[in-house]
C-alpha cells in the first residue's frame, strides 16, 4: 500500500499550489462559485462524470465491478480575518448574502479537505490497476451553515447519483476534519460518536406590557424568560443520566428597553447538543414542557417554541471504521493512527450518509505540531501546519478508500 505514500509524494509540489491556491481564495457558505469551479475543471481533466447538485460537485469514476464509495469534502470558508501567521494568509473579501463586505478565511480548514477529495480523485482516476468499483468524490457547500448536505439531499442528490453510478446505491461513506489533535501526521477515529447532534431553539413569550410602576396590571415576560433559563439550566443536571452527555444553553435573551416599561414580550435562543437520538429528544421536549408550564405560572398564553439549525450526530459504524482503520494503518503505520475523541460541535456530514443509507467512518486529520498550542478551528490563527498535514489529509483520504475498493 506504499505505492499511495510514494505516489503522494511525488505530487506534493502540484497539492500545495492546490491547497495554496483554496487557501487564498476562499468563500462563504452557498457562495463558493469559484472554488465549485476549480474542482470541477480538475475532476473533468481527471475524466470524471460531473453532477452538479445545490451548489456541489459530486464526480463519478466508474471502474468495473465493486462496492460504491463516497467521500465527502466539505468547501465553505468563514467570514474571519486571517492572522498575519502565515506569509500565504488570506486577504480576501466577499459580500456576504446580507450585502455586507466581510473578510474571509478558510477558517475550519476545509481548504485541506478539498486538496484531499482531489488528491484521491487523481490517485483513483491514475492507478485504475489498483481497485475495482465505483467511486463518488463528493463536495458539499455551507457546512459552516448547516445548510448544504440538506440542499444537495433536497435537490435529488440520492436519484442523480445513483442513477449516473448505475448501482442504485452507495456502500459507504468517508469524510475526513483538520482539527487541533491528533498531533499533525496521524489520523484519529473512534467507533460511535464522534460529532454531537445540534439544534436552536427560539422561545418568544408573550405577556402583557405596563408602565413600570404598575406590575399588578401586566404580565411581566421578562420575569417568565429568567425563570425558563433557571429551569432549562436543570435538564441536564437533573433529568439526563449522569455520564450521558447534554448540552442545553441559553445563549441569548432578549427583552425590553426602558427602565420603566414591563414589554409585551421576550425572545431566548436555546443551543443543544447529544450524542443520541434519546438525549436529543428528551431536551427538545424538556424545553418545550418548560416553556409552557412557566407560562402557564405566570398566567400568560402559550409560548411559541420553534426549533431550527437542526443537525444530526455523527455516528462511526463499528465494522465500517474497522476496516477503514486497518486500511488507515497499511498506508500510515499503526503509530500515526489514534482514538479519535469525540467532539460536542457538530457537522453536517451524517445527512448525506443517511440520505443514501450508508453507513460511514469519520476521522481527524491532525494538524498542528504541538496540539497544546493550537488555536481551535474558526480562529484566525487556525492554519494548519502545511506538511505534513497536507501529505497526509490526502494519504488518509486514498487509504479509507481502498478499505472497500482496493484490490
Ligand atoms: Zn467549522
Ligand atoms: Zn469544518
Amino acid at each position: 500500500m506504499n505505492a499511495v505514500v510514494d505516489a503522494v509524494a511525488g505530487r506534493l509540489d502540484a497539492f500545495e499550489d492546490m491547497y495554496l491556491d483554496f487557501h487564498q481564495h476562499p468563500e462563504l457558505s452557498m457562495q463558493e462559485d469559484r472554488t465549485r469551479a476549480a474542482i470541477s475543471s480538475r475532476l473533468s481533466e481527471l475524466g470524471y462524470e460531473i453532477l452538479e447538485i445545490g451548489g456541489g460537485i459530486v464526480g463519478i469514476l466508474v471502474n468495473g465491478e465493486g462496492p460504491t464509495v463516497l467521500f465527502r469534502a466539505d468547501i465553505d470558508g468563514l467570514p474571519v480575518r486571517e492572522s498575519d501567521d502565515k506569509e500565504y494568509a488570506s486577504r480576501a473579501q466577499q459580500v456576504n448574502r446580507a450585502g455586507e463586505h466581510v473578510p474571509v478565511m478558510h477558517a475550519c480548514g476545509h481548504d485541506f479537505h478539498i486538496t484531499g477529495g482531489l488528491g484521491a480523485a487523481e490517485f483513483l482516476a491514475e492507478h485504475r490497476d489498483l481497485w475495482s468499483g465505483t467511486y463518488v468524490a463528493l463536495f458539499q457547500p455551507g457546512e459552516e451553515t448547516g445548510e448544504g448536505a440538506k440542499v444537495m439531499v433536497a435537490a435529488g442528490l440520492v436519484d442523480a447519483v445513483n442513477a449516473a453510478t448505475g448501482n442504485g446505491r452507495v456502500d459507504v461513506a468517508l469524510a475526513q476534519h483538520v482539527l487541533p489533535a491528533p498531533v499533525a501526521g496521524h489520523v484519529a477515529t473512534v467507533v460511535g460518536p464522534v460529532f454531537s447532534a445540534a439544534a436552536t431553539l427560539r422561545i418568544t413569550f408573550t405577556g402583557r406590557g405596563s408602565h413600570g410602576s404598575m406590575p399588578h396590571l401586566g404580565i411581566d415576560p421578562v420575569l417568565m424568560g429568567a425563570h425558563t433559563v433557571t429551569r432549562l439550566n436543570e435538564i441536564v443536571s437533573r433529568e439526563l443520566a449522569p455520564g450521558e452527555f447534554g448540552v442545553v444553553s441559553v445563549n441569548a435573551f432578549h427583552a425590553g428597553e426602558a427602565a420603566n416599561v414591563i414589554p409585551d414580550s421576550s425572545e431566548l435562543l436555546v443551543n443543544i447538543r447529544a450524542y443520541s437520538d434519546e438525549t436529543y429528544e428528551k431536551e427538545i421536549a424538556a424545553i418545550h414542557r418548560i416553556a409552557q408550564a412557566e407560562a402557564a405560572a405566570s398566567g400568560a398564553p402559550a409560548p411559541v417554541v420553534e426549533m431550527f439549525e437542526d443537525t444530526p450526530v455523527v455516528t462511526n459504524d463499528a465494522v465500517v471504521t474497522a476496516r477503514v482503520r486497518e486500511s488507515l494503518v497499511s498506508v500510515l503505520g499503526e503509530e500515526r493512527v489514534d482514538d479519535l475523541v469525540p467532539s460536542t460541535a457538530s457537522e453536517d456530514f451524517s445527512i448525506i450518509a443517511d440520505a443514501f443509507g450508508a453507513p460511514y467512518c469519520y476521522w481527524g486529520l491532525g494538524g498542528f505540531a504541538d496540539p497544546a498550542a493550537a488555536q481551535p478551528n474558526h480562529s484566525p490563527h487556525f492554519v494548519p501546519d502545511l506538511h505534513p498535514t497536507l501529505e497526509t489529509g490526502v494519504a488518509a483520504a486514498i487509504a479509507g478508500v481502498l478499505a472497500y475498493l482496493g484490490k
